[in-house]
């Protein structure tokens, strides 16, 4: 924190007092936690607390070490990461060593990217934790598909642009139990994809074959609020050819409409504001 000795510590004091009004981690409770999309100063005073509070942090790949540093040194961390293009078999294991974990007494941090409930499997887990009388609470975090746009640059809504946001998943691409592409085209809404990277050119072609004109403003945002963020700025026709020639590796959020044209403008903006201090 900038600034003067006393506001600093005004500052610091009216933070642990928020701190202290979040009720403690009680033994057998697990705490089902979102750490944000990667810069550790995105995680809420909530996750903080909890993470502090935790014997056993039960966590995802996506997460950075300086968030799980946050726990005691005593803690327990377990990795239950699962990475795209594996089979996810491993689920019921996870969600049967947190019931294991909190049978056993312990304060439990159920750890995930993002915001827990936003395509992490959180609701699944809860809602079994649930049915085995397990304790539990939720902890939201900044999701990356909202949060990495914004630190990108890319403004989720703009009211002379869009009315709606379309958050979806492309995990499943253009086969079965995927997405009907093409009434998500004909929205006209952007749309912002979680676990796309795997399909983005099928998904791309079938936006386009639903209505979008190839030329549509896309980005993909990779590593968001990360020091490894990239982004790669084209069009619904050729990003998924030009994330590849950057060499754009997963995590990664692509955002599809015009909402991604006025990053050019802000960022020119941000780049002045910056070389103006
Ligand atoms: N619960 C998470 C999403 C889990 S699904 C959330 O709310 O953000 C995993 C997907 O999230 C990744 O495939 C990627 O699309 C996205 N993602 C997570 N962290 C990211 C980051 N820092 N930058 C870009 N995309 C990210």
């Amino acid at each position: 924190m900038s600034g003067g000795g006393e506001h600093a510590q005004r500052i610091a004091g009216l933070i642990a007092g928020f701190l202290d009004d979040v009720p403690p981690l009680a033994p057998g409770e697990v705490a089902l936690v979102g750490a944000g999309p990667g810069d550790p100063a995105l995680l809420t005073l909530a996750a903080v607390s909890a993470l502090s509070q935790a014997e056993v942090i039960v966590h995802d790949a996506l997460v950075d070490d300086r968030i799980l540093a946050l726990a005691p040194p005593a803690a327990i961390l377990e990795y239950a990461g699962k990475r795209g293009g594996k089979p996810s078999a491993k689920q019921a294991d996870i969600t049967l060593r947190l019931v294991a974990h909190a049978r056993a007494g312990k304060r439990v941090v159920r750890l995930k990217g993002g915001d827990p409930f936003v395509f992490g499997r959180g609701g699944e887990e809860v809602l079994a934790l649930s049915l085995e009388g397990v304790r539990f609470r939720v902890v939201p975090g900044l999701t990356s598909g909202l949060a990495g746009l914004a630190a990108a640059g890319i403004p989720a809504t703009l009211r002379e642009v869009n009315q709606a946001v379309i958050l979806a998943t492309g995990h499943a691409g253009t086969g079965e139990g995927g997405l009907d592409w093409a009434a998500l085209a004909a929205t006209g809404q952007p749309i912002v994809l979680y676990m796309a990277m795997a399909s983005l050119a099928p998904i791309a072609a079938a936006l386009i074959a639903g209505g979008l004109p190839p030329g549509t403003a896309a980005a993909v945002v990779a590593s968001a609020t990360t020091g490894r963020e990239a982004v790669v700025v084209s069009t619904l026709s050729r990003i998924a050819e030009d994330a590849a020639a950057a060499g754009i590796d997963p995590p990664a959020i692509v955002a599809i409409g015009e909402i991604v044209a006025v990053r050019a403008r802000l960022m020119g903006t941000a780049r002045l504001i910056e070389a103006m201090r």
